[in-house]
């Protein structure tokens, strides 16, 4: 079935060398736990790639980048182009999360034209969806995370829909210590399995969708315990290496 994976976003902290740092602290206390369960990732600043890659790679500790330019080169003063990613060591990238969403005017279209880049430079795309507040309040969650869902996939071939993970992230739980309940989790993470098995029958059996917004050692088993949250993408506890390494521990005992 589908590995756990436990993806960390650092977003704007840390340094190279404090990253460099992080990974010392984590080596230690990941090769004294049982990890062979479980996909381990950790999204930071694109200056950060090349001095993480040896490191964390020895570690089996994959690389992603937090954002990419939806062009592949140019004018483009400031952008980072999924080439560049790849070549400093990133696999993987995280595309649409709801803070580019809401300080960098992201679109749905934006968003669907960076999927498409991560693409075409080898890069997977973990796809962040979510609904604010007022939508839940207004039963609106599901609409709005689904419209996001097939605009994001839109155009991209459905052989390929299935190498991108999908991270569902109610908003109003991203870096507030609220936490959607398991069951409400659970819930969004199975409609957004439906939609895609509409349209990309069984491979949306194979496609990794993450939980995210405030998920830490004390929620992580209830969430991972949920039959469509296939691991987490988180913020604030993915800082600590002891707290990244309790979720991992989690996702290992419930993978195994
Ligand atoms: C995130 O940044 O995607 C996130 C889920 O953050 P946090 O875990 O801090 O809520």
């Amino acid at each position: 079935m589908r590995t756990p994976l436990i993806a960390g976003n650092w977003k704007m902290h840390k340094t190279p060398r404090e990253a460099k740092a992080w990974l010392a602290a984590f080596q230690p206390l990941l090769s004294s736990t049982p990890h062979d369960h479980v996909d381990l990732l950790l999204g930071v600043p694109a200056t950060h790639l090349l001095a993480m890659r040896d490191d964390a790679r020895d570690l089996g500790v994959a690389l992603a980048g937090q954002d990419l330019s939806q062009h592949d080169q140019g004018a483009y003063t400031g952008e980072v182009s999924g080439s560049m990613l790849a070549d400093a060591g990133a696999s993987h990238v995280i595309v649409g999360h709801s803070e580019r969403r809401a300080y960098h005017a992201e679109t749905d279209a934006i968003v669907a034209a960076k999927v498409q880049a991560a693409r075409r430079h080898g890069l997977v795309a973990i796809l962040c969806i979510g609904e604010q507040e007022r939508d839940r309040d207004a039963g609106q969650a599901e609409n709005v995370v689904l419209n996001q869902l097939r605009a994001a996939l839109e155009g991209l071939d459905a052989w390929l829909a299935h190498e991108v993970v999908i991270a569902y992230e109610p908003v109003w739980a991203i870096g507030t210590g609220r936490t959607a309940t398991a069951e409400d989790a659970q819930a969004m993470c199975a409609a957004i399995r439906t939609d895609l098995r509409t349209r990309h029958g069984n491979l949306a059996d194979e496609i990794r969708i993450l939980y995210g917004g405030s998920m830490n050692p004390g929620n992580v088993a209830s969430l991972l315990a949920q039959s469509d949250i296939d691991g987490g993408l988180i913020g604030g506890a993915s800082l600590d290496p002891e707290a990244f390494l309790a979720l991992t521990q989690a996702a290992q005992e419930h993978a195994s």
